[in-house]
Formats: C-alpha cells, structure tokens, sequence
C-alpha cells in the first residue's frame, strides 16, 4: 500500500560522501527528539517515519544496513529502530557495532523482526538491543514503545547515589535519596545493588530488559559479574518484596532471558 507524503517531509543529502538522500520528517518541534529508522521495507519505513514525525521527533530513515552504520557512526540519536534483516549488514551485527562505541553507545534500540521467534533469539543473544516488536505490529504500539525507551534513557543509570524521583508503582516505594524501600507500607532492607536493579525495572513497568542490559545498568564497569548475577539478585529481591517469590507478581521473568516490572 502506498501511503501519502508527509506534508513536512524533506530530502536531504545524509552524508556528504553518501549520494543517497535521506528522507528527513520533521514537525514544528525546536528540538525534537532525533530517531533513526533502518527498514529495508518502504512502505514501513514510511509508515514509522509517518507516525515518528506526527509526534513531533524528528526521524532519519535508511534502507540499507551499511549505510545505517556509518551514519550511526557520525551523529547522535534518541533511538534507533532497526530491521533485523537487512541488506548490507543485519540488525544484531549494527547493535552489536553501535555498542562497541561511537555516538549512540548508550541509545535505546527498538528491534524490528519478522517472527516472534527470531526476536526470542535476537533478545537471547545480548545483542544490546533494548526491546523489540515483531511485524505486523500497530503505529500505536510502536509509538508507546518508542517513547518509553526514550524516557527511559533520559532517567539515571542507577540511584545509587540518591539521585533519580522517588516512584510508587503498584504497592512498591522507592526513595532514592534515602535508598528506601517499602512494599505494601511495610519497609524493607535492600542492599545498594537490590535497590538499584529494582530502581531500573520499577520506573519501567513493562519494559523488558535483558540480562545484559541489567549488567550494564546495575553494576555497570564491573565486568566481573554474568547474567547470573543478575539471577541471583532477582531471586534475593523476590524473596523480600514478593508475597510468594514462587508465583512472582511484580519482577516477571519473561521469554528468553529477560525480567520486567508488572505493568499488569
Ligand atoms: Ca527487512
């Protein structure tokens, strides 16, 4: 299906030594949000640059995966929406590029995949993406799930040092500042890691994040730990605030090897 042209879309010359143009959407924002979209696809890749930019984020779309690293490579984005299958370069082998350095080290990636099957496995690998959807999915979904990661970036990487909102979802309180906890009005004593991880999952009920990401975010420079670390402290954390850490209601395991907190 061939979808109409954005009003605001424009072509511009994406890198001066690249002939392609780039379609850049853009609505009146002063500094929008700046999203990259790597979708072999057209009518995709329209479709999401479409919604993207009737959001208000400005959004640079790429068809090929090459292409996709190199602009990766010079400029800085809010989140990358990447195709797994892709000419030139798959989606994992540009996630796994896009972490090693360069600008967008820390972005949220949003993986686009044709089966739940290939996301299960993308995910299982640590790849470094930060979630996926799997096509066909809808603009809304993929708006919500664009905007979460966003928001997400833009919180602390840990409350360790009492930084970060205090947050109250779903019968759990956390105050940074004091490195309080309180589950269903009851305190409970959480070493500084366990506060830590339930920080980042709880200010992101919903949100899936690997094992990988959990490392990344929880213990940071300290290469010494593996996913089972992480393991260990979901089960430490389960036995202090769930009812029955058997049957958990607030930190989910989901498929493959990622956890996420109840938005249910
Ligand atoms: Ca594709």
């Amino acid at each position: 299906m061939a979808l109409p042209r954005h009003s605001c879309e424009k072509t511009v010359t994406a890198h001066p030594r690249s002939n392609r143009k780039l379609k850049i959407y853009k609505l009146g924002s002063m500094d929008p949000r700046k999203v990259l979209v790597v979708e072999d696809e057209k009518n995709i890749r329209d479709l999401v640059c479409l919604h993207l930019g009737v959001e208000g984020y400005e959004c640079v779309a790429i068809a090929d995966g090459k292409e996709a690293m190199v602009v990766a490579a010079e400029r800085s984005f809010d989140l990358i929406i990447l195709d797994l299958m892709l000419p030139g370069m798959d989606g994992v082998t540009i996630t796994r590029a896009i972490r090693r350095h360069g600008p967008n080290r820390d972005a949220p990636i949003l993986m686009l995949t044709a089966r739940r099957e290939e996301a299960d496995k993308v995910m299982g690998l640590d790849s470094g993406a930060d979630d996926y959807l799997t096509k066909p999915f809808g603009v809304r979904e993929l708006v919500a799930r664009a905007a979460a990661l966003m928001r997400r970036a833009r919180a602390p990487l840990t409350a360790a040092d009492g930084e970060g909102r205090p947050i109250n979802v779903r019968g759990v309180e956390l105050d940074p500042s004091r490195r309080g906890v309180r589950v269903r009005g009851q305190q409970v004593d959480v070493t500084r890691q366990e506060f830590n991880l339930l920080y980042v999952l709880a200010s992101n009920p919903g949100i899936v994040f690997t094992r990988d990401r959990l490392l990344s975010r929880v213990w940071q420079e300290q290469s010494f730990v593996t996913g089972r670390s992480v393991d260990t402290l979901v089960k430490r954390l389960r036995k202090k605030i769930e009812i029955d850490p058997a049957e958990p209601q607030l930190i989910l395991t989901v498929w493959g090897d990622g956890y996420k907190f109840s938005d249910a």
